[in-house]
């Protein structure tokens, strides 16, 4: 019934809610050193401040939680049913800016272009205008709302660690910090890195490894360096690699030694199969050149079985697991490093919410065969049913607006919402919209950042109604 109204007011306020994002785009609020009262810095502490005498001038009730976070409610309560959470600080804004400056908020060909216009500046400016929307109509709700500022979701989220340590998160809580329609499971996060010593001796033996970086990303280059090989005496292998796995190899002489270099393509760890791991490349061309027998060599023949080139769901590892509603678990080895004494093998997985810490028990156990210690971490699955009310009105919300047919979907990384109690990551940009967050030239679609406050708007009006 109030479909056209909230309609109409983001429409006549489209002007002062840009105006609003600029005022925060023009703050840089990296985090930066402590002061005195700003556990984040003072870029962030100015946002904060920013943001809470905007609510205010809308005629909220706003608290300031000592800096690290901010909160802006309807009414004058500390109880919600709903909480939406965003956040104000941003990534350094890095090089390569071509349409403006990323402090200058700018529009151009109906994007609005600067660092935290779409992560997570815009989106959180759109969440207060439908605040403000269901204040100024005066849609009548029974239940209380209250959006929350964050100071530190880009680095170590000690913004919410703080929050949920004074107050409980409300009965129901979303996150306009990642895409339509709705994320309602965020796959567990699995870290493992095995490491210790082993010889690697003989005539024909690696010398050092250094391939890949970050244990997060599928690794796209990986060095090796051998001795007691020519390059002739190789290079058929080295050819039936690169046709087996798609990636291309370069060997240089070096004296007695020999440098390898295996080109693959990189790719975030969530999304394995989108890249061409260099790693197992690598592992692959070591087993085949006939090393002299070592621990190093045992090892290298032991990952090889377990991370196969091409394998990203776990299978030979014996780790597979999938179910409806995640979908595969992901494993990717993305590091691995040798320099003649301590060896180190690091995988990344995104499991499926049907798995649990005991499933990674086959890989822990293969690496205790080889003599390998194992440490590791693990962000247990994140998971509000589909079927729940919350979510299936927060779709309805979603497909009044856009017109478009709305689905929950799993996704491998973690949200600001991850581990919080039915909490969803939801909007504010629509699928396939390239926003650049992250990266320079970051933009908005101004048309999607209304929508999503006339979503916001309708999804708080039938929640707390
Ligand atoms: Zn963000």
């Amino acid at each position: 019934m109030y479909k056209d109204k909230i309609r109409k007011y983001f429409e006549d306020h489209r002007d002062e809610m840009l105006s609003d994002i600029a005022k925060l785009v023009a703050i840089d609020s990296q985090r930066t050193e402590a002061k005195d009262g700003m556990p984040y810095g003072e870029g962030v502490f100015k946002a904060l401040s920013t943001a809470l005498s905007m609510s205010e001038k809308y005629g909220f009730y706003t608290k300031n939680w000592e800096n690290h976070v901010g909160t802006a409610s309807l009414y004058n309560d500390d109880e919600r049913a709903l909480e939406i959470m965003v956040h104000l600080d941003i990534v350094p804004p890095g090089e390569g800016w071509t349409k403006t400056e990323p402090f200058v908020m700018k529009e151009i060909d109906g994007r609005i272009y600067g660092r935290g216009t779409a992560d997570d500046k815009g989106p959180a400016v759109a969440a207060l205008y439908a605040m403000r929307a269901i204040k100024e109509l005066e849609i009548p709700l029974s239940k209380n709302v209250r959006i929350m500022f964050g100071c530190d979701e880009e680095c170590y989220s000690e913004d919410i660690k703080y929050y949920f340590s004074k107050t409980e998160p409300a009965d129901m809580t979303f996150s306009p910090d990642a895409d339509f329609p709705v994320i309602n499971i965020e796959k567990g996060l699995y870290y493992g890195m095995m490491k210790g010593k082993l010889k690697s001796d003989g005539k024909k033996s690696v010398i050092s490894i250094s391939a890949g970086e970050k244990d997060n990303v599928v690794p796209g280059k990986a060095y090796a360096s051998i001795k007691g090989f020519k390059p002739n005496e190789i290079e058929s292998i080295v050819a039936e690699v690169e046709n087996i796995t798609g990636t291309t190899i370069e060997l240089t002489e070096r004296g007695e030694i020999l440098d390898i270099l295996v080109k693959g393509v990189p790719a975030h760890a969530s999304t394995p199969e989108e890249g061409c791991n260099s790693d197992t490349a690598l592992l692959e061309l070591l087993k085949r050149i006939n090393l002299d027998k070592s621990e190093l060599s045992d090892a290298i023949e032991t990952l090889s079985e377990m991370f196969p080139h091409g394998d990203t769901n776990g299978t030979a590892a014996g780790v597979y697991a999938a179910d409806d509603e995640s979908g595969e678990i992901t494993v990717s080895l993305n590091i691995m490093k040798y320099d003649g004494e301590n060896f180190e093998a690091v995988y990344d997985s995104r499991m499926p919410i049907c798995s649990t810490y005991k499933s990674m028990d086959p890989i822990r156990n293969k690496a205790a065969e080889i003599g390998l210690e194992f440490e590791d971490d693990f962000l247990p699955p994140h998971y509000v049913p589909s079927d729940s009310e919350f979510v299936k009105t927060l779709i309805a919300s979603y497909e009044k607006y856009s017109g478009n047919k709305g689905e929950a979907k799993a996704m491998g990384g973690a949200t600001y919402v991850h581990g919080i109690k039915n909490a969803v990551a939801f909007g504010a940009a629509l699928e396939g919209e390239d926003n650049k967050m992250h990266g320079a030239d970051e933009s908005a679609v101004i048309d999607t950042l209304l929508m999503s406050g006339m979503i916001f708007a309708d999804a708080i009006y039938q929640l707390c109604k």
